[in-house]
């Protein structure tokens, strides 16, 4: 079972990869971890990858499309995988194609958490965190008793800056626009199934598992 997960931030990707990847036994490949394992195993993308991070450059595509090839053909990824956070481009997608037909394998299932944009931002944008003890709380899903005061030492609970709506809507606009082609790509072959990720979280692994149980 070899399958891609795709959805904007905030909308429970890593949640639901978690009961996937336990559900069905295989790996939850991301491509930080990827990179992660690489760079720290040194292999010869891993040292490449490390090079252009430690200048604070954008790691290019080919090296990036190299860390997950060295990663999928690990002996773990024989029964499957679950990969995410790459593909992010067309581009990136089509590699990916030729990545693993050179592996004699292919993609099964692509899963879209889909997600109104509002009720990302509104999910983005509710992180708070104590000043003191640096506890994180969720305004809709973690509040604290008293608002915006720290259940554990009485402090007070401030946002990051980055959590702003301004910027949150930038980085979803991005994504949407990013990943836009993406999802047409992947409906085109027939492989794009999308999942109303608005749902109650049990709700959402429940449809998952049975789109992939078919
Ligand atoms: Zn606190």
């Amino acid at each position: 079972m070899n399958i891609l997960f795709m959805g904007p931030p905030g909308a429970g990707k890593g949640t639901q990869a978690e009961v996937i990847v336990n559900e069905f036994g295989i790996p939850h490949i991301s491509t930080g971890d990827a990179f992660r394992l690489a760079i720290k195993q040194g292999t010869p993308v891993g040292i490449k990858a490390k090079e252009y991070m430690d200048q604070g450059l954008l790691v290019p595509d080919d090296v990036t499309v190299g860390i997950v090839r060295e990663r999928l053909q690990q002996s773990d990824c024989e029964k499957g995988f679950l990969l995410d956070g790459f593909p992010r481009t067309l581009s990136q997608a089509e590699a990916l194609e030729d990545l693993l037909s050179g592996l004699g394998k292919k993609l099964d299932h692509v899963i879209n958490l889909k997600v109104d944009r509002n009720k990302l931002l509104a999910r983005l944008t509710g992180r708070r965190i104590c000043k003191s003890c640096g506890s994180t709380y969720h305004v809709i899903f973690n509040p604290p008793v008293q608002e915006g005061v720290c259940d554990k030492c009485g402090g007070e609970l401030y946002q990051r800056s980055d959590d702003n709506e301004e910027s949150v809507g930038t980085r979803l606009d991005e994504y949407i626009n990013k990943t836009a082609p993406l999802l047409n790509f992947y409906e085109d072959k027939g492989l794009l199934r999308q999942v109303d990720g608005e749902q109650e979280i049990g709700a959402v692994s429940t449809e998952i598992v049975s789109i992939l149980r078919g």
